[in-house]
């Protein structure tokens, strides 16, 4: 009896021998799994993080980069001699750009255009949709054919703004204002421009610009290529362009 309960106790014994072993390894392949899948998520996390880099070096150079404000063939006001030039960044779709050019531009022409301190130019940044680019396409039209009547043309419109949940610029609301604010119109030419978006180039290279310039919103106002932050506050906007006006004078 006592033979037998030995010999099974040792069949006992080999049998949890070779259980334990086949533990061992089954818990040594878990571990080789879990290491295979970390190095597999290392490799991946990696090429991910260097999928992400150009863009970040890139975004990195954009905002080192110091852009310049091309001035060239853009409507201005004021003596083309002054020593500082202020740049309004708009769109005609924009109520606080409607809010800048009654409340803000009228103290700016009072204050520095008239008084030949300083000059006042107009660029495109086009982000209400494709009514601020037809509205934008008719000003630069009006400006090649009569730069002399862009400021009459431009005040008008932002007079004719409507509710900026509606589209309220049309082909015809365009060229009746036209028609009122500039002598001599060549309406065929006009409607033309509108049909064929023949100022496209000039307003993308505006809006290229701005984005360049890393314009947010509108208005946004530069004082001699310095953005002002808040420039729709005239009290900020002057301190900054006599700050500008006394780094001309020194
Ligand atoms: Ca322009």
């Amino acid at each position: 009896m006592s033979n037998k309960k030995d010999q099974s106790s040792s069949a006992d014994n080999n049998q949890e021998r070779m259980r334990k072993q086949r533990r061992i390894v089954v818990v040594s392949s878990l571990l080789v799994l879990v290491l295979i899948a970390s190095i597999f998520v290392m490799i991946f996390k990696d090429q991910m993080a260097n999928g992400t880099k150009p863009e970040k070096k890139q975004a990195t150079h954009r905002t080192e980069q110091k852009v310049a404000i091309n001035y060239q063939g853009q409507p201005f006001t004021g003596s083309s001699n002054a020593p500082v030039r202020i740049v309004e960044f708009a769109d005609y779709r924009c109520p606080y750009c409607k809010l800048f050019e009654e409340s803000v531009v009228p103290r700016l022409q009072k204050d520095y255009i008239q008084t030949n301190k300083a000059s006042f130019y107009y660029m495109n940044y086009t982000i209400l949709g494709p009514g601020s680019v037809l509205a934008a396409n008719a000003s630069e039209e009006v400006y090649h054919q009569n730069p002399k009547a862009f400021w009459s043309f431009h005040t008008a419109l932002f007079n004719a703004q409507g509710d900026e949940k509606k589209e309220w610029v049309t082909k015809a609301l365009l060229t009746r204002i036209a028609q009122k604010t500039v002598p001599s119109l060549d309406i065929k030419a006009f409607e033309n421009a509108l049909d064929t978006e023949s100022h496209k180039n000039q307003i993308n290279s505006d809006n290229q610009m701005a984005e360049d310039l890393g314009v947010q919103g509108t208005p946004t106002v530069f004082v001699n290529g310095k953005m002002i932050k808040n420039g729709l506050d005239y009290d900020v906007l002057r301190d900054a362009i006599n700050q500008a006006l006394k780094k001309q004078n020194h």
